[in-house]
């Protein structure tokens, strides 16, 4: 067995000391650590915090060549083990890599565990020492021991992300399954029990969705853990095949005593929702091009728009149909997520298998052209699902057996065993459930960049799409930030903030002559006979310049949308619509 000593060596230097023992290594073992972490589509070089990079067999010094950014090779002799030994540096506060302070560690194997080249499907264990009196474990890990765990490979190894520290925990059973809730760093006013049964109505619902309500189903894993580490501000989750690990703010955890959900709640039950969603789609039902992961480069897929984008479909739907929020609550959410796409001229620029392929180097690296060249595969594929989902449920009129997307994901996760699947596997579902055309249909929407149909879909099961009243930055086309001036973020093309010469990093000090806080203070300097005219005073580079806009009456790149249940809608229409929520 590959065996890993993880050792808190300095907690106030945020050192872990790793002490990898390989009973048989090669002649020449090749040792490397990974340059991403599956789940997070980004090279992010863990190697760069590994320093103290020692080796030896019994007592003899083992000499190591490095031989690339992040990989090693040791020129071993005989049979001994070979004992490699040194430090990781850990201070990312995220969930993507590790962390070490006085109060609390983290870690991701993927960012401290070397890779014996040629043993990754041995078994592998980690042994935990010198962990502070009080500090608890918490991993989906497989334990054999107090502090001490094992997986079956490589792979598994790294899945299974580890917290340390006095965390407040709590179990409930969902299908039968035991899961278990760790929160650190919660107040003392945190509810618990309350997001326990929350939690718990999520994953009851989710069980039944891919297994249906039938006595018996049960999960793809024997047991799952939700590591959650609240903070002053933070939001995000990375999925693993057993747990998951999350970061919320603090003031987003549910208070003794408070009854509603208020909406940082229901941004931390709709991460929650998401990241369990992924146990099944992405971890297991996964890109063909995930059948196995290369550790060392990018992992390319066309089909983020489904893992991703279909998740996040589920993600808030779920909340609605176990009961957690009203309908016009969902729906609220739902035309966030529709002003949010529409806003974004970068979707006429890519379509969303694109936008998959290129997550690497466009979605989780964006900057101020980010709107104008790229569309998220989340957002739009959200969307896509919804158009999908909608076209199923509206047109099997008379059909013995409804169709929809729960039929969808169901049957592809039958047909794949839970395993790899391509487009055309998708494709071949949909055919089937909904017909050629629906499945032609979808791939233009995967593969071209027209607008989805929503409007009409969306009246098909009673509900209302209207446009909102646009605010004054998405009049003008841009974004700011208004924190420290109102400084411009983005300018999105087509604008008239891009025609009037605004560009990322101004800084907006005036309009019509009178000095600016917020942006919106500009529309009480506008002169009732010239409500278009804007003569901008702005700050670039430590120059001043003056900027006339022309401001349009309506947003150009897209209003935002309200959705709203129709009061009027045919019967079948509110059949539908109550199938489709769960109402
Ligand atoms: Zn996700």
């Amino acid at each position: 067995m590959i065996n890993y000593k993880i050792e808190i060596a300095d907690a106030h230097a945020h050192l872990f000391q790793l002490t990898l023992t390989i009973p048989a290594p090669a002649e020449t073992q090749a040792l490397s650590l990974p340059v991403w972490i599956p789940g997070s589509y980004m090279v992010r070089e863990f190697s760069r915090h590994l320093g103290g990079l020692q080796a030896r067999q019994g007592s003899r010094a083992v000499a190591l060549r490095q031989t690339s950014k992040c990989s090693w090779e040791a020129r071993c002799s005989g049979r001994g083990a070979l004992v490699v030994s040194y430090q990781v540096y850990a201070f990312d506060s995220s969930v993507r890599a590790a962390f070490l302070d006085a109060q609390r560690g983290f870690f991701n194997g993927a960012s401290l565990c070397l890779r014996a080249h040629g043993k990754e499907a041995q078994s592998h264990g980690i042994e935990l020492a010198g962990l502070p009196e009080g500090w608890q474990v918490a991993t989906s890990m497989t334990a054999t021991g107090a502090l001490s765990y094992q997986a079956a490979d490589y792979d598994e190894l790294i899945d299974h992300p580890v917290e340390l520290g006095r965390f407040w925990r709590g179990e409930f059973s969902a299908a039968g399954v035991p899961h278990q809730l760790v929160v650190s760093g919660a107040l003392p006013v945190f509810d618990g029990t309350r997001l326990l049964a929350d939690a718990q109505r999520i994953c009851e619902a989710q069980i039944a969705l891919w297994h249906g309500e039938r006595r018996g189903a049960v999960p793809p894993f024997g047991r799952y853990v939700f590591l959650l580490n609240a903070v002053d501000e933070g939001y995000g989750g990375l999925e693993h095949r057993a747990s998951t690990a999350l970061i919320a703010a603090r003031r987003d955890l549910p208070v003794l005593g408070q009854q509603e959900v208020s909406d940082g709640y229901l941004r931390l039950l709709g991460l929650i929702s998401h990241e369990y969603f992924h146990t099944w789609n992405v971890k297991r039902l996964r890109p063909d091009t995930f059948a196995s992961f290369d550790y060392s480069q990018e992992n390319y897929t066309e089909l983020l728009w489904f893992f991703e984008g279909f998740t996040s479909y589920y993600d808030d739907l779920m909340l609605r149909r176990c009961g957690l929020i009203d309908e016009a609550r969902y729906l609220k959410l739902l035309s966030a997520t529709i002003s949010a796409v529409l806003a974004v001229p970068g979707r006429k620029q890519q379509s969303l298998a694109q936008a998959s392929f290129d997550a690497w180097i466009r979605y989780y690296r964006q900057d101020e052209n980010t709107p104008n060249s790229t569309v998220s595969y989340y957002a739009k594929g959200a969307l896509l699902a919804l158009a999908l989902d909608l076209s199923l449920r509206s047109q099997s009129q008379g059909a013995s057996r409804s169709a929809s997307l729960d039929e969808v994901m169901r049957q592809l996760w039958q047909r794949s065993g839970g395993g790899p699947i391509s487009e055309a596997d998708i494709l071949a579902v949909v055919a089937e459930a909904g017909g050629a055309a629906l499945a032609e249909e979808l791939r233009r929407w995967v593969h071209g960049t027209e607008d989805l149909p929503l409007p009409a879909l969306l009246e098909r099961v009673g509900v209302r799409w209207c446009s909102d009243k646009a605010s004054l930055a998405q009049r003008l086309g841009l974004r700011v930030s208004e924190t420290d001036g109102i400084r411009v973020k983005q300018v999105l093309q087509g604008s008239a903030a891009l025609a009037g010469g605004l560009a990322a990093g101004d800084e907006i000090l005036a309009c019509n002559s009178w000095r600016l806080r917020k942006l919106d203070e500009a529309l009480q300097t506008l002169a009732p006979e010239r409500l278009s005219q804007m003569a901008l005073l702005v700050a670039r580079d430590q120059r001043v310049l003056s900027l006339n806009l022309c401001l349009p009456l309506e947003a150009q790149a897209g209003a935002p949308v309200r959705l709203s249940p129709a009061e009027k809608a045919p019967a079948r229409a509110l059949g539908l619509r109550r199938a489709w929520l769960g109402s």
